[in-house]
């Protein structure tokens, strides 16, 4: 069993205290010296594989924007999880999927809406570059995939999506879901996959991360949440929204109910509290607060997770609701880590 709290100590918190002090004063920041990179976070249990698939690049002296890539290919892939194909539909049946990718000099690509492509996250890369534009919709952007060699692949609902829907289609009910991971205790396999009536816990994975030259990249891909109306996006694939990368701060994403992201334009926002001084861990939950301010009392039906990392290697996620977790590399080893929250402040296990 590993300790949390030393591992984060020691790996990622420990040294760069001082580097933390030394930033707030100085009047030129950045850029400043990077410790324990290569590093690479994502959001949720499904980060854990996630981040193996990612560190095969990092590990290896890899770049982080093909880290990001490769690494929630992995969760796409997977047919049993709450992103890619195997996930669950729109109310019309519609299995529709939103990724973006942000690199270290400003680029960045995205898809929306798309239908039949396995790997919504390289489709993006090549929009980014490939494409003088930076996002693609619908079925232009399932004809980009296809002219770009991605196989269409058949329009198919795998059996546990097509159990949820059925359940879904009893009520029909469109409410939002708090999404949280670990309600019956403990991470990765051990966790519940679903809910009682089929839906997933959550539908999304943030990535973000800083390669041993210090560069970095953000990946978000999704299949937005389960039973949406058709043709809604959530924050996931767009830029400031579910994901932003700034080379010179830090980066972050986002995962819970986008429409409250893109409101606040919620990553943007945490990279740009990053630069004011903030630690990752601060600039999510002032961004967590601006959305709990504005919504009120709704704040409590609704979930929000930010998960950041800055250029000195630092790390912090702040959620509104307990419940959200985020998986962690670095060369110190692997760990999932209980993020902190409005309601319920403090980590949910020790
Ligand atoms: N943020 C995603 C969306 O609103 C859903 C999620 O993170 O679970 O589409």
């Amino acid at each position: 069993m590993f300790d949390r709290r030393k591992f984060l100590q020691s790996s990622l918190f420990g040294s760069l205290g001082l580097f933390a002090g030394k930033r707030a004063m100085t009047a030129k920041p950045y850029p400043l010296v990077v410790k324990d990179n290569p590093i690479v976070i994502s959001t949720w249990d499904t980060g854990l594989a996630a981040n193996r698939g990612a560190w095969q690049v990092l590990g290896s002296n890899g770049k982080a924007l093909d880290a990001v890539e490769a690494g929630v290919r992995v969760t796409e892939a997977s047919i049993n999880c709450c992103v890619g194909l195997g996930a669950n539909p729109d109310r019309d049946g519609f299995v529709t999927l939103d990724a973006c990718i942000m690199d270290d000099k400003g680029n960045c690509g995205s898809v929306g809406c798309l239908e039949r492509i396995k790997h919504p996250i390289s489709v993006a890369r090549r929009v980014m570059e490939k494409t003088p534009h930076v996002m693609l919709v619908g079925i232009g952007a399932q004809q980009f995939a296809v002219a770009e060699g991605f196989p269409l692949e058949e329009q198919k609902l795998s059996d546990d999506a097509k159990r949820a829907y059925q359940e879904w289609l009893k009520k029909s009910e469109y409410k939002p879901i708090i999404n949280v991971e670990n309600t019956k205790g403990g991470h990765g396999p051990f966790a519940p996959a679903r809910y009682e009536d089929g839906s997933w816990n959550h539908d999304t994975i943030g990535m973000v991360a800083m390669d041993a030259a210090g560069n970095l990249s953000g990946s978000c891909t999704t299949s937005g949440m389960g039973f949406k109306m058709r043709g809604r996006l959530g924050d996931s694939p767009i830029i400031g929204a579910g994901l932003f990368v700034d080379n010179e701060v830090g980066a972050a994403t986002a995962t819970g109910q986008g429409e409250d992201v893109i409101r606040i334009c919620g990553t943007h926002t945490v990279v740009e509290l990053m630069r004011q001084g903030l630690s990752p861990e601060a600039a999510c939950k002032a961004a967590v607060e601006r959305i709990v301010r504005i919504k009120g009392e709704g704040a409590k039906a609704i979930q929000v997770a930010f998960l950041a990392l800055n250029k000195q290697g630092e790390v912090g996620a702040f959620a509104i609701q307990k419940g959200f977790s985020y998986a962690v590399r670095n060369n110190a080893g692997e760990k999932m880590v209980d993020s902190k929250s409005w309601y319920g402040y403090g980590s949910t296990r020790s």
